[in-house]
């Protein structure tokens, strides 16, 4: 594996650049590649984040008037998103690992976006303004626009189908309940006040 020349004189940036490249070849060891280059890039970029090393492809961003730096193929908030639900998983807080302001900031609302995903109903964790639009909607039978879920079987709505806020598979469980439900494909188990 070979670095860039230019890193010669950024030295604090090999970590970010090895974990990319390094993932590159885990990927490809294990055959797990899409067909085209920008989708791999971004496979590898997200491989990274959820292997722990991501958080340093994230820190190499900076604009602070001396250098103006972005590495990697995810936006830094995307980076911040992919982080969070990694961080999600393993019960880590990366905030304290940030030497980089904007990258730190990046994070911050990469994570805010993916607690939304979290507390959106039906799900149990939603805020009590989310509830009560929820429940109005629910009683009509019909979802607002850009709501993250829909409503079928009348009004008030029998059924409620939404996205697993960890695969994305689309989940359908009965509406007017607290239930549990567990994704089908991904095996999480999700705490519903539908
Ligand atoms: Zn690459
Ligand atoms: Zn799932």
């Amino acid at each position: 594996m070979e670095v860039h020349e230019r890193f010669r004189t950024r030295r604090r940036d090999i970590g970010a650049v090895l974990a990319h490249e390094i993932t590159h070849v885990l990927l490809h060891r294990l055959g797990l590649c899409f067909p085209g280059t920008a989708e791999n890039e971004i496979l590898t970029d997200v491989t990274a984040a959820y292997l722990g090393a991501g958080w340093l492809l994230l820190d190499a961003y900076r604009e602070d008037g001396v250098e103006r730096q972005r590495l990697g193929y995810l936006t830094p908030e995307e980076f911040g998103y992919v982080l969070a639900k990694r961080a999600e998983l393993f019960g880590e807080d990366p905030s304290p690992w940030f030497t980089s302001h904007v990258a730190y900031e990046a994070w911050v609302r990469g994570r805010a976006e993916a607690r939304r995903e979290r507390t959106a109903p039906p799900l149990a964790g939603a805020g009590p303004v989310e509830r009560r639009r929820y429940a109005w909607e629910r009683r009509r039978g019909r979802a607002g626009e850009g709501a993250p879920y829909a409503f079928d079987g009348g009004a008030p709505a029998t059924g409620v189908s939404f996205s697993c806020p960890v695969c994305r598979r689309r989940l359908r469980i009965p509406a007017g309940r607290t239930l549990r439900a567990r994704c089908g494909v991904c095996g999480t188990v999700l705490e519903c006040a539908a």
